[in-house]
């Protein structure tokens, strides 16, 4: 069904109020063709979404909106060690995550509880407690929005990096990522390497893919805010990677400052550390603010908008700026 102005506070995890001219939630790749072909969508701009987990909507969007509604997932292929699974765009990330769980697969375990859809996890690589989609995708069929033609491209054609893949570069706004496949061990390795991941399992003896799933949902629940309850997108910006003497540099000035390893001769800084130092931690600014325990994570309070959200982003980028001189960029997409 086609819905014209659809309402997408609740499509949306920091429950910001915007319309969408034009609203579909197709179901199959036929389905998605002939929403593109129709004659009404024509030269309009196209917005893809899932749960709305990453996005910001700064205004109203005039274009089509479509949620790719493809459900399936099927085991496309095994060996000795190995399954392969074809998961449909639409499904829920964290139920993808429970049903490789419950089936003893392993890979995605340390992904438990993020917000969102399958087909959106390869765009921004997400990644948490050690872990990356990237560690499992094999590859990631799509529509292409010129052509609406479909493909189907290698994850290392995905040119996957830090919350980074070619669906945030060259391809950015170009594809409906219809279905992704994934690699998944039949034998486990259990990777609790993560020092909250680590101190959660302590009293746990050889933990298994259950124990791990369950250690990292109740740290989520604990450290990060709930959608339902306030509204936010998790983390508002990436973690600078910045020259690893400058890191190290910034390290000796402040003791407290925990720095981790980088690619080639880099490091990553908390943006957290970095927010919370300029002061902003906790601090409400007129609808919006940042969570009192999470520096990270901004809020939208009841009646916020985009912009006022924006405007936050943009004083804490500046005022990092001027205290450290490291630019710190958003994860969160703003539309
Ligand atoms: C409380 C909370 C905690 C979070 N924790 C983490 C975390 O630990 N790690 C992490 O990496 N992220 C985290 N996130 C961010 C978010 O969960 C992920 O970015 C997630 O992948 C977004 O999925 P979504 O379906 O909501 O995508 P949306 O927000 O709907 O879209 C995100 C982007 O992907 C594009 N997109 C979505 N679906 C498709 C598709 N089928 N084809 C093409 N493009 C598409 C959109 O156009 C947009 O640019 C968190 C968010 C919240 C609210």
């Amino acid at each position: 069904m086609i819905t014209e102005n659809k309402e997408l506070k609740k499509l949306n995890t920091l429950g910001l109020k915007a319309k969408a001219r034009w609203y579909a939630q197709p179901a199959d790749v036929t389905s998605i063709k002939s929403l593109l072909s129709d004659t009404r969508f024509k030269g309009m701009q196209i917005l893809v979404t899932g749960s709305g987990s990453n996005l910001l909507y700064s205004k109203d969007f005039n274009g089509l909106l479509i949620r790719p509604d493809i459900t399936s997932i099927t085991v496309t292929g095994e060996d000795e060690n190995s399954v392969y699974l074809r998961a449909g765009a639409g499904i829920n990330w964290d139920t993808f995550v429970a049903y490789c769980v419950d089936r003893g697969w392993g890979g995605v375990e340390n992904l438990s509880h993020i917000p969102g859809c399958v087909g959106a996890s390869p765009v921004q690589n997400i990644g948490a407690y050690g872990s990356e989609v990237a560690d499992t995708v094999v590859c990631v069929e799509f529509i292409d929005l010129e052509t609406y033609t479909d493909h189907s491209i290698s994850k290392d054609e995905c040119r996957f990096g830090y919350r980074d893949s070619i669906f945030k570069r060259e391809l950015k706004s170009k594809t409906i990522i219809t279905y992704v496949t994934f690699c998944l061990s039949k034998f486990p390795v259990i990777n609790a390497n993560y020092s909250d991941v680590a101190t959660e399992l302590s009293g746990v003896k050889n933990p298994g893919l259950y124990d791990v799933r369950k250690a990292i949902i109740d740290i989520r629940k604990r450290k990060l805010p709930d959608p339902e309850v306030i509204g936010n997108a998790g983390s508002f910006f990436k973690n600078p990677v910045v020259p690893e003497n400058i890191a190290i540099s910034l390290q000796n000035e402040n003791p407290t400052l925990k720095i981790f390893p980088a690619p080639s001769g880099f490091s990553k800084i908390p943006a957290a550390w970095l927010i919370e130092q300029c002061g902003y931690k906790g601090k409400r600014f007129g609808n919006v603010g940042v969570h009192p325990n999470q520096a990270l994570v901004l809020v939208a309070y009841e009646g916020a908008t985009g912009e006022e959200l924006i405007n936050l982003a943009n004083s804490i980028k500046n005022s990092v700026f001027d205290k450290f001189k490291i630019e710190i960029e958003p994860e969160v997409n703003i539309v």
